[in-house]
């Protein structure tokens, strides 16, 4: 059975996985170093070594060229123009591919996750920010090279700032940051409220206002759905778009399901083009959880070198 190594490499955390054919067999959270990106791929892929790994896959937050294996630039990961493929096939001498770390996400939920059995399929991450990947004909479509950062399309223009340096992005009004807002925004106007009272200091995140959401307060419960509302209309365009078998809500936020995922549906499903005349897509959450990129990375590694050697 084949061995691969996958590593998804977000702005925080590093997590690898061994895998042996699709079953995860190992896995360890690195905290992710300073400026040295590929050497801490490097010491993690060197963890879980074992001598019948025969492919290693890595995910990485950003902008990824799957081609050559470069890691282009990301907002929230260290480097630019970083030849993964290069160093790393160097140190281990075993085929190497870089993908995009939502492609590779993407990739484990059709292997074994939410969209199992389905060829044509989104997946939207929903975290600090909105990643996203394509899932055509069976395969990741990756464009020239960067389809699927949707996060950074035209959501508003002159709207809020986007962490990428542009205005009005979609992620800017849907993902944890935005819901945070939204909170402190409904607390500088309420201060004796409840909510205020629930979450005490102005350092709360998204997370804070969905657990309160849960714990069934009705402002959080509120927010959430305006959040899922903004979802709803970005979803809508990329049907327009795309008109996908279904999309997979992903990422921490994403996780938290019908709260908000209810109104991002009913949203989508008003403002759809010939809404009369179509059903929705199914909007579903992502079934593997946070494993979900380095898992995705090292099945792409495996499908990969066996499309190879055919
Ligand atoms: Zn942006």
């Amino acid at each position: 059975m084949t061995a691969s190594i996958g590593i998804d490499i977000g702005g925080t955390k590093l997590l690898a996985v061994r895998l042996q054919g699709q079953e995860m067999v190992a896995k360890e959270l690195f905290s992710t170093p300073g400026e040295d990106m590929v050497g801490s791929v490097v010491a993690a892929v060197r963890e879980l070594w074992t001598d019948d790994v025969t492919s290693v896959g890595v995910g990485v937050a950003g902008l990824v060229r799957f081609n050559d294996g470069v890691f282009v630039w990301g907002p929230h990961v260290p480097g630019s123009n970083v030849a993964v493929r290069e160093i790393v096939e160097g140190e281990f001498g075993v085929p190497v591919i870089v993908d995009n770390d939502a492609n590779a996400a993407a990739w484990a939920e059709l292997c074994n996750g939410a969209a199992q059995g389905h060829r044509d399929v989104l997946l939207v991450t929903l975290g600090t920010g909105i990643g996203g990947a394509v899932i055509s004909g069976g395969e990741v479509y990756r464009g020239l090279s960067f389809a699927g950062e949707w996060g950074h399309m035209m959501y508003q223009a002159n709207g809020l700032q986007c962490d990428c340096g542009k205005r009005g992005c979609w992620e800017t009004v849907a993902s944890g940051p935005a819901l945070a807002r939204l909170g402190r925004e409904f607390i500088a106007l309420n201060p004796e409220g409840q909510l205020a009272r629930l979450l005490r200091k102005g350092d709360f995140t998204g997370e804070t206002i969905t657990r309160a959401a849960d714990a069934g307060d009705e402002t959080a419960r509120g927010l959430v759905s305006q959040v899922g509302a903004a979802l709803g209309q970005g979803l809508c365009s990329l049907i327009a778009i795309f008109d996908p078998e279904m999309i997979v809500v992903g990422g921490g936020l994403g996780s938290i399901g019908e709260s908000l995922l209810g109104p991002a549906r009913r949203v989508a499903a008003d403002a759809l083009h010939g809404g009369a005349h179509r059903p929705l897509p199914p909007i579903v959450v992502a079934s593997l959880g946070p494993e979900a990129g380095a898992i995705g990375a090292g099945l792409l590694a495996q499908h990969h070198i066996a499309a190879e050697a055919l």
